[in-house]
Order: structure tokens, then sequence, then C-alpha cells
């Protein structure tokens, strides 16, 4: 980290918005995880319970009714299962209304599991208090666990409780002995107050979610520039360098330095030079705009651009409309020959494989960038892979 990233004040959730981050997106692919972790032990929950109420029931209910009614159960709660790995597999690369959709998806297979059970009170509904009693207290446990699980998702609970606990409220009140409408009462209040506790836990997990959230994205960010950091650089570098695997893609890299920047300070002060290095900031997110490209600081002077889906050529086009945008900024530098402020610029493409690394990417763009300074500053040159692979001359542009 510079002295620049510990000098902003905390981050808010606006800023999080203008730094790209969707709080509430992030939330949801939070909850959707969480859903994915509890998922096989709830669906095996389902079952067993499923299977205890059939056992329980069965010297006093039709045997097939029975059967029927757990296989439609045991089902409902394959098909959730499924459908919550096939979404977790595919949580990584989605876009925001793609996970908003799953979201919605998940619920409904929750609500179909939730509808399985409440029909039990139609479908099963023994004739004798004891029994009922049973497939009540079975039912109430079924609205806790499931409740609990679901509590992450905002309102979820009333899709999840209702289905069950009114079925077998109406069930319990036609029915109509004294003990069964106490149950009955005793149902309602039970839904009442888990309906509350739920609430409260969905909203202190939200407020501890969007807390951890603030300071992830404060910490992954550059306060004097809002770019990403060199700790944001290097953790989405990994994660769009596994993306590319997947998807075979080839990406760009651009290593940015600004030329004679000590020499730039000494002669304006420090303060203008976090000005110059906001303006370099502005620019590069100017230029690099697809919403797939990232830009960072990744130290005093030094910027980066990753762009994904990115060949040769968009890369070096970005690279050269970097100096000629900053060529007709016309930032004065009296210490440099050139008059103004310039950078220098590796570049580097490759299309990730297994067998490559990330590391030796960045390695060979700082080489290149090295370069860059060497052959006289103001330059962008390639890193030696791609020269090497081509019949190109090693240094690909002069000034701009
Ligand atoms: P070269 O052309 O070889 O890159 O020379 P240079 O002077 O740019 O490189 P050098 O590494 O010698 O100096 C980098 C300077 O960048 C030194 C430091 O004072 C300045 N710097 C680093 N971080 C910040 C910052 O956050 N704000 C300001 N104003 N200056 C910074
Ligand atoms: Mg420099
Ligand atoms: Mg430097």
């Amino acid at each position: 980290m510079t002295d620049a990233n510990i000098k902003g004040g905390p981050v808010t959730e606006v800023d999080m918005e203008e730094s790209g981050i969707d709080v509430q997106h992030q939330m949801l692919v939070e909850s959707l995880m969480f859903l994915y972790r509890s998922m096989p032990s709830s669906a095996l929950g389902h079952v067993f319970a499923g299977v205890f109420v059939v056992y329980a029931l069965w010297e006093v209910m039709a045997p097939n009714t029975l059967i029927i009614w757990l296989a439609v159960l045991a089902v409902v709660a394959s098909f959730r299962l499924m459908a919550t790995l096939w979404v977790e597999k595919r949580l990584h690369d989605a876009s925001v209304e793609q996970i908003e959709q799953w979201a919605f998806f998940l619920l409904f297979c929750a609500l179909l599991q939730t509808v399985t059970w409440g029909a039990s009170v139609f479908l099963i509904w023994p004739e004798d208090f004891a029994h009922r009693a049973f497939l009540v207290v079975v039912l109430a446990g079924i609205i806790a666990a499931g409740g609990l699980i679901l509590a992450l998702h905002r309102r979820s609970f009333a899709i999840y409780c209702l289905p069950i606990a009114i079925p077998a409220v109406i069930q319990l009140l036609i029915s109509g002995t004294r003990l069964e409408l106490i149950l009955a009462v005793l149902l309602v209040f039970y839904s009442g107050i888990m309906f509350v506790s739920v609430n409260r836990l969905t909203n202190v997990f939200q407020e501890g979610l969007r807390i951890r959230l603030l300071i992830q994205t404060e910490s992954r960010t550059d306060a004097l520039t809002t770019l990403a950091n060199r700790r944001g650089f290097d953790e989405s570098l990994h994660d769009l360098w596994q993306q590319a695997i997947r998807t075979n893609q080839s990406m760009g890299l651009l290593i940015i330095d600004v030329d004679h920047f000590k020499l730039y300070n000494d002669y304006y002060g420090h303060p203008k030079g976090d000005i110059a290095l906001k303006k370099v900031g502005e620019l590069l997110s100017h230029i690099a705009s697809r919403s797939t490209d990232l830009c960072a600081r990744i130290g005093g002077e030094e910027f980066a651009v990753l762009m994904p889906a990115t060949d040769l050529e968009g890369s070096r086009q970005v690279a050269e409309t970097i100096q000629t945008e900053l060529g007709k900024a016309r930032i004065p530098h009296r210490e440099s020959d050139r008059g103004f402020l310039t950078v220098s610029i590796g570049l580097n493409v490759t299309t990730p494989d297994r067998q490559s690394s990330a590391d030796l990417f960045m390695m060979e763009t700082d080489q290149a960038l090295y370069e860059a300074k060497e052959s006289g500053r103001n330059k962008i040159s390639l890193a030696r892979s791609i020269t090497n692979s081509s019949s190109r001359p090693s240094e690909a542009s002069g000034e701009t």
C-alpha cells in the first residue's frame, strides 16, 4: 500500500457504487452461497422428516397416499438440491440479472417444498388427536429449520412459513376440538414469533455483511484515485486469469509508470503531484472504459490496466491512446525534457492456460516497462514473450 491508500476517510456505500461494487448484488451472491452450503443437509432433512411422518402414520393412514406424498416430497427436495448446485456452478460468471432470476427461481423451489408439506394436512390428516399433534409438531419444526436457512433472503420467511402454517391452522380450526383450537392458536403465535426473530436475524446478518463489504472495498481501493489498489488488482488478476482459462480468451495488460515523477514532486510539491496522479488515474479509467477492464494504481506513480477478452491490437490501441491523450492534456513538467508529463508503458498479451502463471505474466510486463524506460521514456514496449513469438522488432513503438 502507498501512503495515499491510508489517507482517505472511510469508504461509504456511495463510494462502493461509484467503484462499480453493487452492495445488493454482493449480498445476494453471499446469501445464495449460504443457501448452497445448507442445501444438501436441508434436502436430506426434508426426506428424513417425510420418512418419519410416513412411518408414524403408517398404521392410521392409507399407505398408498403416504407413499405418493413422500415420493413427491423427495422429488421436490432432489430437484431443489440439483437446482442449487446448478446455480452455484454458474454464480462466478453470472450477470446481476441472471443472479436475481436464479434467486427467484430457488425461492420458487422452496415454495414447492413448503406447499408439499402444507398439502400433508389435507392428504394425510389422521383421525386421532395424538397423530394430528405429531404432524403439527413436525410442521412447526420444518418452519423453524427452513426459515433459518432462508433467513438471509429478506421476506422469504413468509413464503416459506405461510404455505405450511395456513393449511395447518385451517385444518385444526375445522377439526374443532378444544385441544386442536389451542394448537391452532399456538401455531399462529409460534409462526408470528418466528417471523419477528427471523426478520431480526436477517437485519443483523445484512448489516454485518454490508459492513464487511464496505471494509473489503476500502481495503481494495486506492483513496487518492479511487481506482483499485495493488491488493484489489492482485485479487482481480487472479479471478480474471481463472476466468480467461475457462473461456479460453486472451487478455491484455499494461503497466504504466509516470516518467521523472520524483522531479515533478520536487519541483511542484507533493500536493500538486497528487493532483497529477489523480488526473492520470481519471484518464486511464476514461480510456479503458469497458465494464470488464480493470484500472489500478499498483504503486506510487505506477498504474496497471488489465483488459480481459482483448488481443494484441486492442491492447496496443489502448496503450497508444493513453499516450496520445496524456500528450493532449499537456500537464506541465518543467523538469522533463518534453516539458509535459509523460508515461512509459510495458505491454503484454496472453491467452492463459493451466500451465501459465499470472506472476510470470506480470514479471514479463514489468520487464517490458523497464525496457520502455531504458529506451528513453514516453514509449510503449512489448513483452519479450510477444516479440519472441512473432517477428516483430523488440521495440514496438516510438514516441507519441
Ligand atoms: P522514472 O521516470 O524512472 O519512473 O523516474 P521517477 O522519478 O518517476 O521514479 P522514482 O521511482 O525515482 O520516483 C517515483 C516518485 O513518485 C517518488 C515519489 O515521491 C513519488 N510518489 C510516489 N507515490 C506518490 C504519491 O502518492 N503522491 C505523490 N505526489 N508522489 C508520489
Ligand atoms: Mg516513474
Ligand atoms: Mg515507478
